[in-house]
C-alpha cells in the first residue's frame, strides 16, 4: 500500500498556503494508484493530484478528501525515446537528456516540479515548449477505472493549455508516464549542457527560488491582444513589451504590473518580488490564500483600470 501522511497543502506547495488534506497517499506504482483511487471512490471522496506543487495556489480551507501523489519516477531510454514515470523531478529529467547529448527539452531546464505536472500546462521556456517533443502519456482514467493512452494530438495543447485543465477532463486523469521524442544532438560548436547551463545561470538572475522565498513562479499568464488593441496602447505606451504571437500580441504581464507600481511592495505579509514582478511571494511563509488572493485581485483591478486588460491567474486556485 502507498504511504499515508498527514499533511496540509502549506507543506506540500512551494507557495507554501493552504489547508490540512484529509487524506494524503504517495503512491510509488499503478497498482498502489488503483488501490488509492479505489479507496476514494469507496467512500465517494474528491481526488486531488499533486506533484511539486509548484503551480498551484490553494485556500485555506481543509480538504476533506484524497490528495495522491505519484513518485514512481524510472526513465527508460530506448534510441531517440524517452519514457519517464510522472513522479520523476522534471529538471533531473533534463540533465538525464542533456547528459546523453538528447536535444529537445533543453531550454526547458530549471522549471521546477514534476514529469507527471509537464503535460498540464504544457511547459514551456525561451522558445521550446513540451509538445514539441511529446509523443504521448499513460494515465489512469478515475471515473472508468482503467489506464488510457493520450496522444500528442489528444492533449490540446496550447500555450500554457491542455485538455488537462477543461472542466471535464479537470482531476479525471492521473499521469503515470510521459514519452518524448528527442534528437541526437549533433552541432559541434555548442554543446547541450552549454544552453543548459546558461539557462540555470539566466533563470537564477531572473526568476526567485521557491527554495529561500516561497512562490509559484509567473502568477498571471502574458495577456494576448489583438491588432487593434495593441496599436491604440502603443500609441499611449510606446515603450510597451509586446510580442507577435500567432496572428495576435502577447504583452509582457510583468511590465504592466510594473507600470501600475506594484514590483517590490507588499499587501499585508505578501508581497509582489522586487527581481520579477510576476511573481507573487510569501516571503516568510506567513502569508495566507486569502492573502495572496486579495493581492492578486488588486493587482488584476488596477491593471485593467489603468490598461483595459484582464490579467488571467497562470497559477491554478484549488479548493475554493
Ligand atoms: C520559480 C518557478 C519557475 C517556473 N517557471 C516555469 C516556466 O518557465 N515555464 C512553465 O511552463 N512553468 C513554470 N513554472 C510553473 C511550474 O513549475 C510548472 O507548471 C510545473 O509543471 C508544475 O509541476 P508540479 O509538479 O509542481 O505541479 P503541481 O503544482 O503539483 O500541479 C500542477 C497541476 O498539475 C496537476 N498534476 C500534477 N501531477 C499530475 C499527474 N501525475 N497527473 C495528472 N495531473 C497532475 C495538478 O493536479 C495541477 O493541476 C514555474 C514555477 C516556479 C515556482
Amino acid at each position: 500500500m502507498g504511504k499515508t501522511n498527514t499533511k496540509s497543502f502549506k507543506e506540500l506547495t512551494t507557495l507554501k498556503v493552504g489547508g490540512e488534506i484529509k487524506y494524503f497517499f504517495e503512491v510509488k506504482n499503478q497498482k498502489e494508484l488503483v488501490d488509492k483511487v479505489s479507496f476514494a471512490k469507496n467512500k465517494s471522496l474528491t481526488i486531488f493530484i499533486i506533484g511539486g506543487g509548484s503551480d498551484i495556489a490553494v485556500s485555506d480551507k481543509n480538504f476533506e478528501g484524497v490528495v495522491i501523489k505519484y513518485v514512481g519516477s524510472s526513465v527508460q531510454v530506448i534510441g531517440n525515446l524517452v519514457k519517464v514515470e510522472a513522479g520523476m523531478n522534471w529538471d533531473k529529467l533534463v540533465e538525464e537528456t542533456v547528459n546523453r547529448n538528447l536535444q529537445g527539452i533543453e531550454c526547458l531546464s530549471g522549471i521546477p516540479g514534476s514529469v507527471g505536472a509537464s503535460p498540464i500546462q504544457n511547459i514551456g521556456a525561451y522558445g521550446q515548449e513540451l509538445s514539441e517533443t511529446f509523443i504521448e502519456l499513460k494515465a489512469y482514467d478515475i471515473s472508468n477505472q482503467k489506464f488510457v493512452i493520450f496522444k500528442n494530438e489528444d492533449c490540446k495543447f496550447s500555450y500554457r493549455e491542455s485538455i488537462f485543465k477543461r472542466k471535464d477532463y479537470w482531476q479525471k486523469f492521473i499521469i503515470v508516464d510521459i514519452t518524448l521524442k528527442l534528437k541526437k544532438y549533433t552541432d559541434n560548436n555548442l554543446e547541450l549542457q552549454t544552453i543548459r547551463d546558461e539557462i540555470l545561470r539566466i533563470r537564477g538572475e531572473k526568476l526567485v527560488n521557491p527554495d529561500e522565498i516561497p512562490n509559484a513562479g509567473s502568477f498571471f499568464k502574458n495577456p494576448i491582444i489583438n491588432k487593434s488593441k495593441k496599436d491604440t496602447l502603443l500609441i499611449k505606451y510606446p515603450e510597451m513589451v509586446i510580442f507577435p504571437f500567432n496572428n495576435e500580441y502577447k504583452i509582457s504581464a510583468g511590465w504592466l504590473i510594473e507600470k501600475t507600481g506594484w514590483k517590490g511592495k507588499s499587501l499585508g505579509p505578501v508581497k509582489v518580488s522586487d527581481k520579477h514582478s510576476l511573481v507573487l511571494t510569501n516571503p516568510e511563509g506567513k502569508g495566507t490564500f486569502s492573502d495572496i488572493k486579495s493581492l492578486a485581485d488588486t493587482i488584476i483591478a488596477d491593471v485593467d483600470n489603468k490598461f483595459g486588460i484582464k490579467l488571467e491567474p497562470e497559477v491554478q486556485y484549488i479548493n475554493l
